[in-house]
């Protein structure tokens, strides 16, 4: 069906329910603008009063049961049909008179006719049509358009003509058939689309799609139920021969096996969609849409058990049927269009501290109150230093309610989730440890390393962003199964759309959501198996990105725990910044590697000490080669992802004693402290050769190698002065200008 026809249905359907709410109301004030208000005894023939409603005209007039009535509107009556007669002429308003015999004596009263309306009732029952027909138009016009705001866009406006169906209209004859056959139809309906709804609230799952006869068996179950009571009732209203007994049979079956079994399918099939879920969000939609349902469930159990039972729970329980019906539409509103502000298990532990609180406060109030009135009397007859000493108390017990609500808080916690408390100060104690650790890859194992054992969960990943670069890289992971890809580093531009969503959300985030988003991300994701993703932000910038995998016990995260998550990743956004900020001035950015002025520095410093205590040093440039080409081919993001994963293969091959550092471009100086020429050869090939043995460093340029040329040089000792870092520096770069000369992807030395 189109969008539009469908429109068209439900704005005539929504014009129906206007119409006949309107019969409804002319039925009411009509039907009730004749009442008087008294019944007659069993024996109708005397015509006496039996009893007179109270409120009522009769009652107003001051008549009493045992008057027997002699005329009305001035009408002699003898006889019940006397009085039914003179009583239909009567008009709602308008004073008449009422003849009757008390105690002998005969008494005319004036009575204006008319029943009060039962505003209560029909307000009530004005509210839960209004309701069902705001639901379904909301859904259809304020909603996206999609299956479940259609369906419930549907169901709404068939509950309400349901409950909009006039018990009577005065010109339409057989009316009450048509109500009948009407009522059942719309009840099936409504069961179709119900068990339609459920099955496709919070997520359409697979195994629903692959069963597309389940949907038509909805439907047929539910119209066929319907329409076989609808036609019992029918033949009933006709009186063919047999079906009475068949008619009385089939609405009971409707009322007290369909009704209440429908109501278990539904509650049912949401169960069965909670356990599938996977999101925490999806989770929560479910056990919103369950809280919708599950009153309305019992109601209709209850009200089956009432009517076999022939108990009555009192007025109240018929006031209290639409509300439970209304319950239903307006939490799938919620679910579907409000579910993330709702988490049952937080409302939960909320709404229980704060009952606690409530009654500790209370008691407490209520021991003082009855402490003081016992030492003096009546509290209004005490004197100023009582009210005084009152006050205080009360004073006192206000100041005293956060801490108690923090006690119980922690109460609640510790009895009811202990593991969260836990968690929670494992994780306090690591983002108080992180800054004293200094260095970003040391914070980034702790925190892989810590994440992954406080959320339980079976990998995590920490990449932190290069402002420079608009590179995601890869700082550290931690996985049951260790994978070449975790390391690798993610291309991510500034304008990728996961950034804005991750910069925007300030909170976890269902990882799919974002490899929604981004293709970028969702690749990461995916070689990751990260099933919830947090963006580390700092003021406005994002400063990295923590990936979760699965639970280990299959699990969700809680939404507890994603609180947790959240403030974590805030402390932990702002401790990386700062390092970050620190490093700068001594680190390259992009490479981590020395920076140009700081490893001239140190090279000096090194150049001296060897002179002086005659010690080996060797020199070294390296090059990469054709790296335009590589930039050219691959991209500039490609191209400083590669340098990247250079650097750091560069210096995990060094000593420490070693240093190295970036000189320019895809340049790097290094030095071999107490090492000579010949053993400095030998450390020069191991880095030329990790260098051209280096995979990849992203997924997205698989191709992506490259070699690096490398010329070294020695410090002379005993030249006087001794060769400045300058000197040194040239001397290697001519050995290495020859490098390139001589083909590439060689180490080349020269003499100084
Ligand atoms: P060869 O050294 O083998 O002669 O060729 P080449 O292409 O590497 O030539 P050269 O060393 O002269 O060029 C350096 C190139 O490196 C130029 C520039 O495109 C690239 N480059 C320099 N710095 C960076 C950087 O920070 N990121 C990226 N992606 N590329 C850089
Ligand atoms: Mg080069
Ligand atoms: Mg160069």
């Amino acid at each position: 069906m189109t969008r539009r026809s469908l429109t068209a249905i439900l704005i005539f359907a929504t014009l129906l329910v206007a119409v006949l709410t309107l019969i409804n109301g002319i039925n009411e004030t009509t039907k009730g603008g004749r009442l008087i208000g008294f019944s007659l005894g069993d024996d109708q023939s005397d015509l006496t009063i039996s009893s007179v409603i109270s409120g009522f005209p009769a009652d107003l007039a001051g008549l009493e049961p045992g008057d027997m009535v002699i005329s009305l509107d001035g009408t002699p009556t003898e006889t019940l049909p006397d009085i039914l007669g003179a009583a239909a002429t009567l008009i709602r308003g308008k004073p008449t008179s009422l003849t009757f015999l008390r105690k002998g004596e005969i008494k005319t009263v004036q009575v204006i006719p008319g029943a009060p309306l039962p505003w209560g009732s029909l307000l009530w029952g004005l509210l839960a049509i209004l309701g069902y027909t705001a639901v379904a138009l909301l859904a259809r016009f304020r909603a996206p358009d999609g299956l479940p705001s259609r369906l419930l866009s549907f169901f709404s406006i068939a509950v309400a003509l349901e409950l909009a169906l006039p018990l009577s209209i005065p010109w339409v004859p057989n009316w009450f058939l048509y109500r009948e056959v009407l009522f059942y139809l719309l009840t099936g309906l409504q069961l179709g689309l119900e068990l339609h709804l459920a099955s496709v609230i919070p997520k359409r799952y697979a195994w629903f799609d692959d069963r597309p006869w389940l949907t038509r068996l909805y439907y047929t179950i539910g119209l066929s139920a319907g329409g076989i009571t609808a036609l019992l009732s029918a033949a009933d209203f006709f009186e063919i021969q047999g079906t009475s007994g068949l008619a009385d049979f089939a609405h009971a079956a409707m009322n007290h096996v369909v009704l209440v079994g429908w109501g278990l399918a539904v509650v049912t099939i949401l169960i069965v969609q909670f356990r599938n879920s996977i999101t925490p969000g999806h989770r929560n939609q479910a056990l919103i849409v369950l809280s919708g349902v599950v009153p309305w469930v019992l109601y209709n159990i209850a009200e089956s058990f009432a009517r076999t039972q022939e108990i009555d729970f009192g007025a109240w329980f018929d006031l209290a049927q639409p509300i439970v019906l209304l319950l239903y539409p307006v939490v799938i509103f919620i679910a579907i269009f409000r579910y993330h502000l709702f988490d049952i298990r937080v409302a939960f532990k909320r709404s229980l501290v704060l009952a606690l609180v409530g009654i500790v406060v209370i008691a407490l109030f209520s021991a003082v109150f009855e402490a003081l009135s016992s030492r003096f009397g009546q509290i209004e007859q005490a004197g100023p230093l009582q009210v005084a000493l009152f006050a205080l108390t009360m004073l006192l017990l206000g100041l005293l309610f956060n801490p108690v609500r923090r006690f119980i808080q922690r109460v609640v916690d510790a009895r009811f989730y202990p593991e969260k408390i836990a968690q929670k100060e494992r994780l306090a104690e690591l983002a108080a440890n992180l800054p004293s650790l200094g260095n970003l890859g040391a914070i980034g194992r702790l925190v892989v390393e810590e994440v992954t054992r406080v959320f339980g969960v079976t990998s995590s990943t920490l990449l932190v962003s290069d402002p420079a670069s608009g590179l995601l890289l890869s700082l550290a992971s931690a996985s049951d199964e260790p994978s070449d890809d975790n390391d690798s580093s993610l291309l991510l531009e500034s304008s990728d759309p996961g950034i804005d969503q991750l910069r925007l959300a300030r909170r976890p985030l269902p990882a799919d959501i974002l490899a929604a988003a981004s293709p970028a991300l969702a690749q990461r994701i995916g070689t990751v198996g990260a099933e919830t993703a947090t963006g580390l932000v700092n003021g406005d910038t994002l400063v990295g990105l923590l990936l979760l995998g699965p639970k280990n016990d299959r699990s969700k995260l809680t939404t507890e725990e994603q609180g947790l998550l959240r403030m974590f990743s805030h402390n932990l956004a702002t401790v990386l910044e700062n390092v970050r900020l620190f490093q700068c001035a001594t680190y390259e950015q992009l490479t981590g590697l020395l920076r140009r002025e700081a490893i001239l520095e140190a090279l000096e410093v090194e150049i001296e000490r060897a002179s002086r205590y005659k010690r080996p040093l060797t020199v070294g440039m390296i090059d990469l080669d054709h790296f335009k080409t590589v930039n050219d081919t691959w991209g500039h993001l490609a191209g400083d992802a590669m340098l990247q994963k250079v650097a750091t293969e560069l210096k995990d091959c060094l000593r420490t004693t070693d240093q190295i550092g970036r000189y320019g471009g895809e340049e790097f100086l290094f030095f071999l402290t107490e090492t000579d020429l010949e053993t400095g050869v030998r450390v020069a090939e191991k880095l030329r050769a990790a260098i051209e043995h280096l995979p990849s460093p992203v997924v997205e340029a698989p191709g992506l190698q490259i070699t690096a040329s490398i010329g070294l040089t020695e410090l002379r000792l005993g030249t006087d002065p001794p060769p400045t870092a300058t000197d040194l520096i040239r001397t290697a770069d001519g050995a290495l200008y020859q490098g390139k000369e001589a083909g590439r992807n060689r180490v080349v030395t020269a003499g100084s």
